[in-house]
């Protein structure tokens, strides 16, 4: 198969990350998730203690910060000015401020800068973000664009923290989905949306090895038409 681009979009608990690593692997194609390198941009500025409202400062602590990513889908580490941040870019802090450092017009027009030259290169990829089918690479060779109600997407990173012994509270979580989903789809620069051509898969009903096997499908139909 010629190399291939596949760009995933979707909002937060779609299992989108879950997906896109897993198609990567069917593929043997590098992965790049462009969520991290948004809360590696975050973490710089929670670092450097700027005020979040302060988009000028924030913006350069972002555009100052060495940001360094791997492309393997079992082994993805996210490194801050050569430090190892792949565990804190995870955590409630950034959680709560990525949306407000992402939507930082500066911000993204640099970070979009850096993921369309990680992008390039001679094997496939499969890059997973929010604008990576509108904004950071519309000649992909697929989009997909996932969804999944917002009740689902919290049922499902509520058993998520649970397993991972943080406490029951579908509530919270729920609240936090719709406020990130909102800021997210209502921001100037570059909101959340599908792409006119990208292909809208609604996850609901489906689990993660459905998705992962209807995406698969979905490659390999179109490097076929290709041909
Ligand atoms: O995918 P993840 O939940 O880790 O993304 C964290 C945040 O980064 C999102 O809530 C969104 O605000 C931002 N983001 C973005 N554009 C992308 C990827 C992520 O604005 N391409």
């Amino acid at each position: 198969m010629s190399p291939l681009v596949v760009a995933i979009d979707g909002p937060a608990g779609t299992g989108k990350s879950t997906v896109s690593r897993g198609l990567a692997r069917d593929l043997g194609a590098r992965y790049l998730d462009t969520g991290a390198m948004y809360r590696m941009a975050t973490l710089a500025v929670l670092r450097a203690g700027v005020d979040l409202g302060d988009t000028e400062a924030v913006a350069e602590v972002a555009a100052r910060a060495e940001l360094s990513v791997g492309y393997d889908p079992d082994h993805d580490r996210f490194y801050l000015d050569g430090e190892d941040v792949s565990v804190e870019i995870r955590g409630d802090a950034v959680t709560k401020a990525v949306s407000a450092v992402s939507a930082v017009p500066a911000v993204r027009t640099r970070l979009v800068e850096v993921q369309r030259k990680l992008a390039a290169g001679e094997d496939s990829i499969v890059v997973e973000g929010r604008d990576i089918g509108t904004v950071v690479l519309p000649d992909a060779d697929l989009k997909v664009f996932l969804t999944a109600s917002a009740e689902e997407r919290a049922r499902r990173r509520n058993d998520q923290n649970v397993a991972a012994g943080l406490p029951d509270d579908y509530a919270g979580v729920l609240a936090d989905v719709q406020r990130r989903d909102h800021l997210d789809s209502t921001r100037a620069v570059s909101p959340l949306r599908p792409a006119d051509d990208a292909v809208v898969v609604d996850t609901s009903a489906m689990n993660q090895a459905e998705v992962i096997e209807h995406l698969t499908k979905l490659v390999r139909e179109r490097a076929g038409a290709q041909r």
